[in-house]
C-alpha cells in the first residue's frame, strides 16, 4: 500500500467519525424539542383538569346562590301568608312555597353531584401534578445528559479536525484534493479496498488490469463506476492472479 493511501485512510477514518458526529449534532435540537413537548403535554393535561375543577366549582356556587334566592323568596311568601286575611291568597302562597321547596331539593341533589365531581377532579389533579413533577424532573435530567453529550461531541469534533489538519499537511496535495472531491460527492467513503476483485464501494467487478494496478500501488487507481479510490488490502485474489499471468 502506498504511503499516501495509508495517510488518506487515516484521514478517511477521522472524516467518517466527523460525519457521524455532525449527523448526531444535527439531531440534538429535535431531541430537545421532543423533551419540551412531553413536559408541555403534561402541563396542559393538568391545566385542563384545573379548568374543569374551576368550572365545576362555579356551577356549584351558582346553584348555591339559586337556593339562597329561593329561600329568600320563601321567607317573603311566608311573611305575606302571615299578613294576608284571604284564605285563597294564603293557599296560593302555600302552594308557591311547596313548589320552591321541591325545587330546592332538586338543586341540592345537583349540588351533591357537583361536589362529588369536584372531589374526583381534586384526586385527578393531585395525580396529574405528580406526573408533571416526574416528567419535569426527567426532562431536566435528559436535558443535562444531552448537554453533556453535545459538548463531548463538539470537543471530539475539534480534536478530530485538528488531527485531520495535521495529517492533511503531510499528504500530497493533488491526492488530497482528489480524495476530498470524492468524499464530498460520496458522503461516506472515498477510499475502498478491493474485495475479491470487486470495488469495496459499489461492488463493481473490476477489470484484471485495474486490480493489478491497485496491487502495484504505483499510482492512484479509481473505480470506473463510482469513482472511489481503490487499494489492495493484501487479500488473496485468485481471479486476479490468474488473469495477470
Ligand atoms: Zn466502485
Amino acid at each position: 500500500m502506498s504511503p499516501e493511501i495509508e495517510k488518506l485512510l487515516v484521514i478517511q477514518d477521522r472524516d467518517k467519525r466527523l460525519i457521524q458526529l455532525e449527523q448526531q449534532l444535527v439531531r440534538i435540537p429535535a431531541e430537545r424539542v421532543e423533551i419540551e413537548e412531553r413536559a408541555k403535554a403534561a402541563m396542559s393535561r393538568l391545566d385542563e383538569l384545573k379548568l374543569k375543577a374551576k368550572l365545576t366549582e362555579a356551577e356549584r356556587k351558582q346553584l348555591e346562590n339559586d337556593v339562597g334566592s329561593k329561600r329568600t323568596q320563601i321567607d317573603k311568601w311566608r311573611s305575606q301568608q302571615v299578613q294576608t286575611k284571604k284564605n285563597e291568597e294564603y293557599q296560593a302562597l302555600a302552594h308557591e312555597v311547596a313548589n320552591a321547596e321541591k325545587e330546592i331539593f332538586k338543586i341540592e341533589d345537583k349540588e351533591l353531584d357537583l361536589m362529588e365531581r369536584s372531589e374526583k377532579l381534586a384526586t385527578e389533579i393531585k395525580a396529574e401534578q405528580q406526573v408533571l413533577n416526574d416528567v419535569n424532573a426527567q426532562a431536566q435530567r435528559q436535558k443535562e445528559t444531552i448537554g453533556k453529550r453535545e459538548s463531548a461531541m463538539k470537543e471530539e469534533i475539534e480534536k478530530l479536525k485538528a488531527e485531520r489538519a495535521a495529517l492533511s499537511a503531510t499528504v500530497d496535495e493533488s491526492f488530497l484534493s482528489r480524495y476530498e472531491r470524492i468524499m464530498r460527492h460520496r458522503q461516506d467513503v472515498a477510499i475502498v479496498p478491493l474485495q475479491h476483485g470487486n470495488c469495496g464501494g459499489c461492488h463493481l467487478q473490476l477489470p484484471p488490469q485495474v486490480v493489478h494496478q491497485a496491487k502495484r500501488s504505483a499510482e492512484m487507481v479509481t473505480c470506473e463506476q463510482c469513482g472511489r479510490i481503490l487499494y489492495w488490502s493484501g487479500e488473496y485474489e485468485p481471479a486476479a492472479e490468474h488473469a495477470s499471468r
